[in-house]
């Protein structure tokens, strides 16, 4: 009779949590994993596949416009927001139904329940106790709402997925990944759109000089971007709500998101009375291993809060599965992770910024493009696309790439590769370029700055 019910139980299934418990079922391990609400976790259900559906949405508005340049005469453009969201909510059910039959499929026993942590063996769902020789806590984050008077009024991007209606006019508060991929959004469903930012320039810790230019990019498609000025209160008029900033200025606009960071899910869970250790976002603390302080408690991904990005999450989940029941011990390389903001246009960037890149090289060389992206030539649209590479002097190794653009992530995931390979500039100008494309300028750039 084996000790426990099973070798692994997994909280939470989420990108991290379903591939660790498929993979170590996979290796023949017993795993259960509880979810209480949808499978698939944020990613899936309030995350990057529904945020990048509304970004293909959004994007078809200028789009209209470009093909009039091409010859296309487009009638008046009609948008059902309500016909969006249908389409959307059916895709995400066929999808959490997808991660059903991987589970199940791959052995799993799911329990569609909450979870709580009893003992460092024990896991209560719905009240009934199951014994676990080791256990995942892979339960995510959650968006956070600042603290201000009239904070119920503010919506999270969990509810911006399930508007009833769209607003003439959104405020977006914040500068990360959300606020400016949510500004995206509403602006090209043809929402006014103003985004507020407590700092001097939002994407903090971007290359600089790409925020810049994704900033001027924004305004030129009618995102009013407002910095250096935050939330003060909110109060709820009969027909909007009127926000007054910390610079005194009064904005009035029918729906206010606050994209202003995600917090881990720790609470509730029975973590601290078993006495594992959470740092000061609470987030738990783990080793290389993803162990926590409890020796049976492992987590991963954004309850972690660390590069809270699904295809980390999927490696952590990888990393645990192979460790523990493939006879591989393996640790996650988190070098090199590129990432792209989904705004309009994107942002996407892999390694150092050249303000990092200064501080860590004794010289760099820095390369730098912009140009009409050859779509827009028949358009007469002003959009530039804007990229940056950097180099080591010393070892003529790209260190950081960046983009502004029409498809830079794509164009980013395969500059990664290469840079993951450790490939040098002579390497990247012996490459020969696919003419024409946008992406062909990171293998012409000749000149440093
Ligand atoms: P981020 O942590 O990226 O950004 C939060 C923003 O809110 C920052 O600009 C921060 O300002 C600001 N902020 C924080 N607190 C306040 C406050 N009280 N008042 C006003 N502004 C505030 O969070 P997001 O919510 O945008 O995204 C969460 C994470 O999810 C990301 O970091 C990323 O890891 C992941 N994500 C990834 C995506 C992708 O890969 N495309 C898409 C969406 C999310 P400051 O800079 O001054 O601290």
């Amino acid at each position: 009779m084996p000790r426990y019910d099973y070798d692994l139980f997994v909280i939470g299934a989420g990108s991290g949590g379903v591939r660790a418990a498929r993979m170590s079922a996979g290796f023949g391990a017993r795993v259960a994993i509880a979810e209480e609400r949808h499978l698939g976790g944020t990613c899936v259900n309030v995350g990057c596949v529904p945020k990048k559906l509304l970004v293909y949405a959004a994007r078809c508005s200028a789009e209209f416009e470009e093909a009039e340049g091409y010859g296309w005469s487009v009638g008046p453009a009609k948008f059902d927001w309500q016909r969006l969201i249908r389409n959307k909510n059916r895709e995400i059910e066929r999808l959490n139904g997808v991660y059903r039959k991987l589970l199940t499929n791959s052995g799993v026993t799911l329990f569609d329940d909450r979870a709580t942590l009893v003992d460092e063996h024990t896991v209560s769902v719905g009240g009934r106790y199951n014994t676990a020789e080791r256990i995942l806590v892979a339960t995510g984050g959650r968006p956070t709402i600042p603290d201000i008077p009239g904070n119920e009024h503010l919506i999270s991007s969990n509810e911006a997925f399930f508007l009833d209606n769209l607003p003439k006019r959104a405020l977006i508060v914040g500068g990360g990944y959300i606020a400016v991929e949510f500004a995206g959004i509403f602006n090209g469903l043809g929402v006014d759109t103003t985004l507020l930012y407590r700092g001097p320039l939002f994407l903090r810790g971007f290359d600089e000089e790409a925020r810049r230019h994704l900033a001027g990019e924004m305004e030129k498609k009618g995102m009013t971007l407002r910095f250096a000025a935050n939330l003060e209160r909110v109060a709820k008029t009969d027909a909007e709500l009127r926000t007054t900033l910390t610079d005194g200025s009064v904005l009035s606009t029918g729906l206010i998101l606050a994209a202003t960071g995600r917090a881990p899910n720790t609470s509730g869970l029975g973590l601290e009375q078993l006495g594992v250790a959470l740092d000061h976002n609470r987030a738990i603390i783990v080793d290389e291993h993803y162990r926590s302080s409890v020796p049976s408690i492992y987590a991963l991904g954004d309850v972690t809060h660390r590069l809270n990005l699904t295809p980390v999450a999927l490696a952590e989940g990888m990393a645990v599965a192979k460790t523990l029941y493939g006879g591989r011990p393996t640790r996650v390389d988190y070098t090199g992770i590129p990432s792209c903001v989904f705004g309009q246009p994107n942002l996407a960037t892999v390694g150092l910024t050249e303000e990092e890149a200064r501080r860590q090289y004794a010289e760099i060389a820095v390369y730098v493009s912009r140009f009409t992206p050859m779509k827009q030539s028949l358009t007469g649209s002003d959009e530039k696309t804007f990229m940056k590479l950097l180099v080591d002097n010393a070892s003529d190794r790209v260190i950081g790439a960046h983009m502004v653009g029409e498809d830079a992530g794509e164009i980013i995931q395969g500059i990664a590769i290469a840079m993951k390979a450790g490939a040098t500039k002579a390497q990247f100008d012996a490459t020969i370029g696919i003419h024409p494309t946008a992406a062909e300028e990171f293998v012409t750039m000749r000149e440093p700055v």
